[in-house]
């Protein structure tokens, strides 16, 4: 099989080539990685919630009363209470009539939005949407048409010139997963009540971390009742695993019948069910808003020290901080000297972002102590003038 051979030789020579750093134990904000203790700077485990003991004790009651596996899929054998009790406080905590457990946030993008479209229809995604969407709309065989990044005008347009007859998705990135920035969710909301579309807010990473209540980047747009689709992930904010979507009781039941990667792979196990409702009572908690006002604290802190060197991060308005350095050779230098010097964070490339944009992306969590932050603010400043790029 030269091929293989050929294309990875390929990857390598383009500075392309994708390996894996081992971490051991849990998703602190200090970890040990490669056998050595560093600042743990590229965990979604924004909340610290990924080994708060109260999850921990939640998903230990649940393997010894219910097991580990669930056995079958949702509408065979392995719909147990648990994944009811998680779906009613879901829709509760999200402020709609029903919600759906899918098993990860990929997974649930590609049922949702290839149940919800197919031949004749069209979607409308943001440039720099998540992969998953847009494996989705390529599985839904739907007309895919893409919008310049957050240009709402440029979406009217593209509407108004490409007016199909069949039905219409706009579907976001509530916070755009390597920029940091947020959908302008108002507007949004407003072209797709004029348009008759459809909206659709993938919130991977606001989930428990915007709004007052934690309750996202529909919360905190002031928007909740005007997104049709509201699909989000347990694995992130919320430490634990997994994905949803809140919705209409219709959108929920119709989902439960046509979305194929809910109806032909195995539910959730109990752990992470469990893990995941204690989750959603931590974030509701005063313990929760807590929480991310550290978050938000700690993001501000790092996030002014960036730019005040003179680096370019892209926008950036939440936890998710992007350091712009250009090419992806360099970008992985970036990473390498930074892991010398105790901060590890991942050099993103293409075809995760467009070639040319390749960045470090630097993600703050609640549980990082604020000198720490400043420290490694300084560390990558001092890295960025030795290489040239501030
Ligand atoms: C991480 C992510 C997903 C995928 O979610 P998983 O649960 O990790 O599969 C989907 N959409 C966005 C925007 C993401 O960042």
């Amino acid at each position: 099989m030269t091929f293989i051979q050929q294309e990875l030789d390929s990857l390598r020579h383009r500075g392309l080539y994708r390996s894996m750093r081992l971490v051991e134990g849990a998703q602190k904000g200090r970890v040990v990685v490669d056998g050595r203790e560093v600042l743990l700077l590229c965990s979604n485990n924004y909340l610290g919630l990924a080994d708060h003991p109260r999850l921990k004790e939640a998903a230990i009651r649940a393997v010894e009363t219910w097991g580990v596996g669930s056995g079958a899929a949702r509408l065979v054998s392995g719909n147990m209470s648990l994944h009811r009790q998680l779906e009613e406080r879901l829709a509760e905590f999200k402020g709609t009539e029903a919600a759906i457990l899918f098993n990860n946030g990929y997974s649930a993008n590609l049922g949702i939005i290839s149940a919800l479209v197919g031949r004749g229809d069209t979607i409308y995604s943001d440039r720099l949407n998540h992969a998953s969407i847009v494996d989705g709309a390529l599985l839904s065989r739907a007309k895919f048409l893409r919008y310049p990044h957050n240009d709402v005008d440029g979406l009217r347009r593209l509407i108004e010139t490409n007016r199909g007859s069949g039905r219409q998705l706009i579907v976001t990135d509530g916070v755009f997963s390597m920029d940091g920035d947020m959908a302008r969710l108002r507007e949004l909301a407003d072209l797709k009540e004029e348009s008759d579309a459809l909206l659709m807010v993938d919130d991977a990473h606001g989930t428990a971390v915007l709004g007052e209540h934690g309750r996202g980047s529909v919360e905190l747009s002031g928007v909740p009742g005007r997104v049709d689709i509201q699909m989000g992930t347990l694995g992130k904010g919320l430490g634990s695993f997994g994905a949803y979507v809140a919705g209409s009781l219709e959108l929920i039941e119709y989902l439960r019948n046509r979305a194929r990667s809910f109806v032909f792979s195995t539910s959730l196990p109990p752990a992470v069910l469990a893990a995941s409702l204690a989750a959603i009572e931590l974030v509701s908690s005063p313990e929760g808003a807590e929480l991310r006002q550290r978050l938000a604290a700690n993001t501000a802190l790092f996030s002014r020290a960036l730019t005040g060197s003179g680096f370019d991060t892209l926008g950036s308005t939440t936890q998710i901080v992007p350091v712009l350095v250009g090419g992806a050779e360099q970008v992985m230098e970036f990473s390498r000297r930074l892991l010398e010097e105790g901060v590890f964070v991942q050099g993103i490339r293409p075809p995760t972002v467009p070639v040319g944009s390749c960045r470090l992306r630097c993600t703050v969590m609640a549980t990082h102590d604020p000198d720490e932050l400043a420290d490694a603010a300084a560390r990558i400043a001092a890295i960025g003038r030795d290489m040239g790029i501030i």
